[in-house]
Formats: structure tokens, sequence, C-alpha cells
């Protein structure tokens, strides 16, 4: 686990064992010490550290409806104190969660505290996915993974991912991007081999293999960073068009959205 202090707020992420490497993240109000909870996997330790941190639930807040970003919520709710909190989802998602929960949409905030997390709705992975902004934090469950995104075999469109993709790809690139899932390894290698002269991924994949080797985790990165060797951040560069080009002829006219879309096909059948 690591904890990141902020001015007014902190944040825990979890990394999971016993999961498909999911991270859970409890944000807090460190004056009220109100919390929320996203995409709860492993109620047990979140409950353990919100007791230890003398913390309270508000909201759990679910990135999607995915059954491993969502497993944990009724066990977290019926445990806290107060009626007041409830599990909080895009209206799309409805449908798929327990009792006690609350819709949001894009461009709402939510407050936590004396703290406000904004939502913004970014569909692809799944139809009901939202990203969350917390200062100069982004949480964007599923949509971008370390160095890549979310694939798009249940529920997904790749043309909405795309969308969302490009959206996040917007935000400041000092902002620190916290995923779902921790696939670094896998996602820089697949990076190099459609980009092998990256040299940020190259220096990326080095720094996660010497954290791996030494049981340690590797930091968040951040939007920018990500912009330097995420191949689906970078559908844009010359360097990834013209891989794909050669691979794929019929992508000579191809717009960003195509080449993003083959890129997602790439990863889908690739194995190292
Ligand atoms: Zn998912």
């Amino acid at each position: 686990m690591d904890i990141y202090n902020e001015s007014g707020y902190a944040i825990a992420r979890l990394r999971i064992e016993e999961s498909d490497n999911n991270y859970n993240y409890i944000v807090w109000c460190t004056e009220t010490k109100e919390c929320a909870v996203i995409d709860p996997i492993d109620p047990i330790t979140i409950l353990n550290f919100i007791r230890d941190n003398g913390l309270m639930v508000k909201y759990v807040i679910n990135t999607h409806c995915h059954p491993d970003h969502i497993s944990g919520n009724d066990p977290i709710l019926k445990v806290s104190l107060s009626l007041r909190s409830k599990a909080l989802v895009h209206p799309l998602g409805e449908e798929l969660i327990g009792t006690r929960y609350g819709t949001v949409n894009d461009g709402d905030v939510i407050s936590v505290g004396k703290q406000e997390i904004k939502v913004i709705h970014t569909p692809g992975h799944c139809p009901e996915h939202i990203s969350l902004i917390l200062g100069n934090n982004v949480f964007v469950g599923d949509t971008l993974l370390l160095s890549g995104c979310g694939n798009t075999r249940h529920r997904g469109v790749v043309e909405d991912l795309y969308q969302s993709v490009s959206k996040l790809r917007e935000l400041p690139d000092h902002y620190r991007m916290f995923v779902g899932h921790d696939y670094a390894e896998a996602n820089l290698k697949f990076a190099l081999d459609i980009e092998p002269e990256n040299e940020d991924a190259k220096k990326k994949l080095d720094e996660i293999e010497k954290a791996v080797s030494q049981n340690k985790e590797a930091p968040p990165t951040t939007i920018g960073e990500e912009k330097k060797y995420n191949p689906f951040m970078r559908y844009d560069a010359k360097e990834v068009v013209g891989e794909l080009k050669k691979r794929n002829p019929e992508l000579e006219t191809a717009d960003s959205g195509s080449v993003f879309k083959e890129l997602r096909e790439l990863r889908n059948e690739w194995t190292y």
C-alpha cells in the first residue's frame, strides 16, 4: 500500500493480492476524515484501513460496474455507520449494482468532507465508465492503464474508448494517473513492440522491472509521462502511425480513430 498526502486530502492506493492486479483506492478529507472508496474488491483490507485511520465512509464510487470493481460495495456499505453512505455510479450502470446507490453524470461534483471530486464520463471500456478528478489526480479506472488502455470485451465500444482516451489526453501533463489494474510490464513490452526505439518506454520498463524485482510498488505515472510511451495516447505520433501502416497497408489513409482501433486489436492478440 502507498499513501499520498496532499494539502487537505490524502489518497491510499492498495494493490490487491489474489485479484487481476486490481488497485483499490481510498481518498479522504484530512480535516473531516470523511472518505470515498473507489472500486473496492477487497472489503476486509479496506475496512481495516478505514478503522485504523479513523475514517468515515461517505461514498463508494465505482468507475464502472465490472464485477471486479463493485464486488466490495455491499460489505463496505453494510458496516459503515452513516446511513447517508451509498455507492455512486453513472446511470448507465444502475442496473448492474445492488441497493443503496446514487447516480452521477459527466460534470457532477462529489463532495467528500471539504474536498470535491469531479466526474468525467469516459465510456468505451464499458458504457457507464467514469473517471474522477481530485486535485491534480485523475482516477481513470480501466479507461487508461500504465502504457495501455482497457479492452472492449465486456460491453465495450472501441470508438467510444478512442473518444474517452482523447478526452483524458487533454488533461494537464502534471496530473497523476491512478489506474484500475497493474499490467505495466506487459503493456510496456507491447509499447516497445510497436515502437522499439522509444527511449521513454525502455526507461519506464527498466524502472518497473527494478521495482518488481525488489518487491516494490511502482509509483503512479502522469498524463505527460504516458503521452511519451503509451501507444494508445500516441495514435497520432508518426512513429506509431508509420509502424501500423507498415503492418497493414490498408491503413494508408486512416484517421486517428482507426489507428487507435488497430492498436487495440493488435494488443488483443499480442502475447509475449
Ligand atoms: Zn473493467
